[in-house]
């Protein structure tokens, strides 16, 4: 019985314990999966008992930078990402399985990315990911931050994308909000971006309508109000749900040391979501 745990600020109504049973379970494994809220203030007298307590835990907001210290190797994207989702304790490596999640629900919703334009809002922890893995898949990326000197840091760290002080009112294949602005206290909001010109306004119909493909990262609720602006103008929407799901199903597969495998990662989702409706 794998013992796990996911650790962050407030993880008390995270998805994270019932994906991830549900995962190891259709991959022939048990685990006792756990909550751990961690005030930041607290995190460093609290981080190595996690060590011993667990086999591998999952970190979300906001130790995902945090915990890196605390490892003997940082691996792959998390590497590139400066960014830890996933923790295995014996050998205190840690990896991020963000992209993967990211990628896979961007191709498992049939969405070309090779060749294409793509404007993602927000350059924070998220949205650094997504840039860099549009970038990988061959997309030429526009990037949309309010924080100019967060957005020109992460320009200089991956280049080839083109950072937007303001948003033309031009076509994007794709629109992906990473902002997180439409969830919790700011649910039915859009996020306020500032066009060319200078006026600052929410995202709404003057650019939705113009892209062929509209992604949220947040998936409660399922459709945010930027989703459901896409919607209304006829265009293809993919919420962040499935990303969740392949995120965990890529962790899970690191904890076993197993391959993942794209179509297995599709059936369960399938599956999982068949046994929520
Ligand atoms: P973050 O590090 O806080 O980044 C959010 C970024 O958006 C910040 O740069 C923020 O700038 C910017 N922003 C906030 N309000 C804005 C507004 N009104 N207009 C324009 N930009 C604004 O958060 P994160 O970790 O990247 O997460 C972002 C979202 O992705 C969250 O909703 C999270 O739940 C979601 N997420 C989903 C998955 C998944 O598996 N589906 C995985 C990872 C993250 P300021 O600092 O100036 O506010």
């Amino acid at each position: 019985m794998l013992k796990l745990a996911v650790v962050g600020k407030d993880v008390s109504r995270s998805q994270s314990p019932q994906m991830h049973a549900f995962i190891l379970s259709r991959m022939g494994s048990e685990c006792e999966y756990q909550t751990v809220s961690i005030s930041p203030e607290q995190f460093s007298s609290q981080v190595q008992s996690l060590f011993s307590k667990y086999d591998a835990f999952n970190v979300t907001i906001p130790f995902k930078g945090e915990i890196i210290p605390y490892l003997q190797k940082v691996c792959g994207d998390a590497d590139v990402f400066g960014a830890v989702n996933t923790v295995t304790c014996k050998n205190r490596y840690g990896y991020n399985t963000d992209g993967f999640g990211f990628l896979l629900m961007l191709t498992n919703a049939g969405v070309q990315l090779n060749g294409k334009t793509a404007l993602v809002l927000g350059a924070g922890g998220a949205g650094r990911s997504c840039i860099k893995k549009l970038l990988d898949a061959g997309a030429e990326v526009f990037a949309f931050e309010r924080d100019k000197a967060r957005l020109l840091a992460v320009h200089d760290e991956f280049g080839a994308f083109t950072p937007l002080f303001e948003v033309p009112m031009r076509s994007f294949d794709l629109i992906v909000n990473c902002t997180g602005i439409g969830m919790h206290n700011t649910e039915g909001q859009t996020p306020t971006v500032t066009w060319e010109g200078g006026e600052a306004s929410p995202v709404d119909e003057r650019i939705l309508s113009r892209c062929e493909c509209a992604v949220d990262l947040i998936y409660v609720p399922e459709q945010s109000e930027f989703l459901r602006i896409a919607a209304s103008c006829g265009k293809q929407t993919v919420n962040g749900g499935a990303m969740l799901f392949y995120q965990a199903y890529m962790a899970d597969c690191i904890y076993l040391g197993k391959e993942p495998s794209d179509e297995e990662a599709k059936k369960l989702w399938e599956e999982y979501r068949g046994e929520k409706i």
